[in-house]
Parts: C-alpha cells; sequence; structure tokens
C-alpha cells in the first residue's frame, strides 16, 4: 500500500493486486490491533543495527526513516504516542486508523484497487517481466511490477509465500524462510504446571549438545506446552535456524543472572539458617515465585516437605545448579502459523538499495517482508515495509 501510494502520489498509473477481499488483514492484527507503526529510537544507525543485514536499509531510510513515517502519519490525521521502549502507536490505538491512512494515500494518487485476485505466477521474457498471471487466468500487464507480497507467517491473513517460488524460478536467490519471533516448545511435561508463570529478567541460554550456541536476557513467559516472553522469542529465530538441520537443542534458563554459583549458595543458605525450622516448599517463597517451587524440587529431586535442617548440602547444591542451569529440552517452535515475522527471503545482493530495483529483472521492485530482513518486535519490521516500499513506489513513479 505504501508502494502503491507513493508510485501513485509520484504520477505513475497504479494497479495494487490483492487476493483477500480486502486489503491489510496483516497490517490490522499487528500490535495486537493497535499497530505499532516504528520505533523512535535515537538514530537511523541504532535502527539499523537491531537487524543482521540492517545496512541494506540506509539508502531507503534516508530517503523514507521514522521521523518520515511518523510525519506521513501525523499528517493524514493519524497522531502518535511513543510508549516504552520507543515503540510508536497511533494515539487512538487502533490500526484500523493506519489502514485508512494508507487506503486515502492511495486515492488521492488514483491507485486503482483489485481485491479477490489472486497472482498465481510471472510471465518473464529476457530480463522483463511481460505480465502476471492470475487465478481466474486473466492476465495483467504493465511497464512495471512491486512485489511486497509479504513472508510466511501467520498465512491465514494472505502471507503464504508463494511469491518464493515465482522468484525462484526466474532467477532470483530465496534464502531459507524460517519463522521468527515464536513461541518454543518444550518436551518437559512438567511444563503446564507453569502455563501463565512470567519471569522478568533471567537468562535464556541455547545449547546445542555441550555447546552454548546463542544467549538472552530478558523476561520469560511460561506456556502450556513451552515458553515465550521476550527472551526467547528473540532466540527462536536461532533455534528455528539450528532445526532446520534436525539438531536436538536445550534451553539452560538461569534464573539468577547476576549471581554466580557461590553467590547464589551464600544466598540460599543465609535463607535455609533463617528459617531453618519451616518446610522446605514454605521457606522457598523468599528466594522463587511460589508456583515455580514444586516444580524446582522436582526437577532436583527432593522431596518439598522436608523440614530445612534435613535438607543435605549435595541436596541443596543440585537444587541451585537447577536455578542456575534450568534444563528444558526443545521439541520445536509454533513455526510460521504463529511467528510475528519471516526470516529469509529475497537475496538483499540481488536487490539495489537506492531504488528496490531486481538486479536480475529490469521491471521488478521488491518491498517489505519478502526481502531477507527481520528486525526485533517493537515497530522495526513495519517501518521496514514503510522505507523499502516507500523508495519502490518512488522509483517508479519518477523513472
Ligand atoms: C500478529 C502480528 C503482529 C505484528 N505486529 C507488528 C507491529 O506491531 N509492528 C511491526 O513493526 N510489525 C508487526 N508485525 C510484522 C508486520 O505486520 C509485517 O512485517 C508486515 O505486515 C509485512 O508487510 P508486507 O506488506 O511486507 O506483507 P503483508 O502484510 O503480509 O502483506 C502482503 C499482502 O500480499 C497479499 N498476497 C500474498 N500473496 C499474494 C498473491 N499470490 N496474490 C495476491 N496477493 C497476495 C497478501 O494477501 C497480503 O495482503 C506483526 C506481525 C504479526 C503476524
Amino acid at each position: 500500500m505504501m508502494a502503491a501510494g507513493r508510485a501513485g502520489e509520484t504520477d505513475a498509473k497504479v494497479l495494487l493486486v490483492e487476493k483477500n477481499n480486502r486489503l491489510g488483514i496483516k497490517l490490522l492484527i499487528s500490535g495486537n490491533g493497535r499497530c505499532n507503526i516504528t520505533n523512535q529510537v535515537s538514530n537511523p544507525r541504532e535502527f539499523i543495527s537491531r537487524f543482521d543485514n540492517g545496512s541494506f536499509l540506509f539508502s531507503s531510510m534516508n530517503k523514507f526513516g521514522v521521523d518520515e513515517v511518523i510525519d506521513f502519519f501525523n499528517n493524514r490525521g493519524v497522531a502518535t504516542k511513543v510508549e516504552k521502549e520507543n515503540q510508536v502507536f497511533p494515539i487512538t490505538d487502533r490500526s484500523q486508523d493506519v489502514l485508512k491512512a494508507l487506503v486515502d494515500y492511495m486515492k488521492e494518487g488514483g491507485v486503482e484497487v483489485k481485491t479477490d485476485a489472486e497472482v498465481k505466477e510471472l510471465r518473464v521474457v529476457g530480463k522483463r517481466i511481460e505480465n502476471i498471471i492470475l487465478k481466474d487466468g486473466k492476465k495483467i500487464t504493465a511497464e512495471n511490477y512491486i512485489i511486497a507480497t509479504g513472508g510466511k507467517s501467520y498465512p491465514a491473513t494472505g502471507s503464504t509465500g508463494e511469491a518464493y517460488g515465482w522468484l525462484t524460478r526466474i532467477g532470483h536467490t530465496i534464502i531459507t524462510p524460517v519463522p521468527a519471533y515464536t513461541p518454543v516448545v518444550v518436551k518437559e511435561k512438567f511444563i503446564k504446571e507453569l502455563e501463565g508463570l512470567s519471569l522478568t529478567d533471567v537468562v535464556v541460554n541455547l545449547f546445542d549438545g555441550k555447546r552454548k550456541i546463542d544467549s538472552k536476557r530478558g523476561g520469560a513467559l511460561f506456556t502450556f506446552n513451552g515458553l515465550s516472553g521476550p527472551a526467547v522469542l528473540a532466540l527462536s529465530k536461532k533455534i528455528n535456524q539450528e532445526l532446520v538441520s534436525q539438531k536436538k537443542l536445550d534451553l539452560k534458563l538461569d534464573f539468577y543472572p547476576d549471581l554466580d554459583f557461590a553467590l547464589l549458595d551464600k544466598k540460599v543458605q543465609a535463607t535455609f539458617q533463617a528459617d531453618n525450622n519451616r518446610v522446605l516448599k514454605n521457606c522457598l517463597e523468599k528466594l522463587l515465585p511460589q508456583r515455580f517451587i514444586p516444580v524446582a524440587l522436582f526437577v532436583a529431586g527432593i522431596d518439598s516437605e522436608k523440614k530445612v535442617n534435613l535438607v543435605t548440602g549435595e541436596e541443596r547444591r543440585r537444587l541451585i545448579h537447577k536455578l542456575k542451569e534450568f534444563n528444558l529440552v526443545i521439541d520445536g517452535t509454533v513455526g510460521f502459523n504463529k511467528a510475528v515475522v519471516t526470516a529469509g527471503g529475497v537475496a538483499l545482493s540481488e536487490i539495489d538499495p537506492k531504488t528496490m530495483k531486481s538486479k536480475l529483472i529490469d521491471n521488478l521492485y521488491l518491498a517489505g517482508e519478502i526481502l531477507d530482513l527481520d528486525g526485533p518486535t517493537g515497530g522495526f519490521n513495519l517501518q521496514v515495509c514503510w522505507s523499502t516500499g516507500y523508495t519502490a513506489g518512488e522509483s517508479i513513479g519518477l523513472k
């Protein structure tokens, strides 16, 4: 929509083809229906550093960056507010208002919209797309084409990833798409006892056998079959990438990241001494969330009804070990169905970052999540869409 609007504004005659019966289904559910449109981090360099391939964005963000996006929406009647961690939302908390601004923008530019129109294939002759073929067999011919079909996550919204196939057939490289920002499923059955328990500051370590391969610090949330929350979601791209090669992976949670084993042992000993006559599970309420205590004692193999003064040094050390390295075996992730974003996509080396033009096909441009760019949650992914979409649209309009 941003690409179509900007192409229309710069005098191109534009047709937007959408397979759903309405526009912006994913946009409407974004940010829990509130649409976190961008992230107002301190400067573009800081923004770009949040992506693995972020330097690709320098040109398009220079043209249409965070400030321009905020101005764009403000000037179209969507006042914005900045929330925690610099996340920018419409003041009304309604993604519907963001969609309306885009639809109005397209109307101003005379963009024609064709819904219920699923593209099935591109027909390429030499280095040019001749036309696109719709599901009902109709052909559409244009001078230039922008593909902005998104990734593969939340396929029910329309982003089902078929463009990867078209693009592969015309010579583009697709970096294997994997779900990113997904909850993780673990094998341990006891996990359901912890469903809903939220921890604000833990370190989540990812292990491939004995080797630690990644680590994130932050919040974690237990679900009925695994883990979610910021630190886990941030690790999930790596987990999904590793799972492609069927690796056996473990998560090891450190509930006391600021204390090493010896310091935590001191803390536990002090707590035990102060409460020496109590039942262990009650005494531990000073150290751990109540719901976690039976699980911690179960995995450490300690009788929860035991009096504190009967806990052996060996048992105490086993418990501390579980608090520093609480092991969970990864069974998978919830996959594309519930991934906030798709990692992988069209290889950036095959696209000109100044124009979004394909380096292989003369009249093809690409924008949005279809590109091999994925950022953290917090408004980063929509900003990619605004910047690359605006740039692609302008490249055609001013051609
Ligand atoms: C639950 C959820 C919440 C999110 N919240 C945020 C947030 O608050 N902030 C943020 O920055 N990011 C958020 N994201 C990510 C963000 O929504 C996406 O990165 C962004 O919508 C991608 O935009 P896009 O235009 O590239 O693709 P999409 O939004 O996926 O749009 C692609 C469109 O192309 C259409 N299409 C696909 N194939 C065809 C075809 N063959 N023929 C015709 N049409 C086709 C689809 O129907 C779809 O309408 C969220 C994602 C999810 C799933």
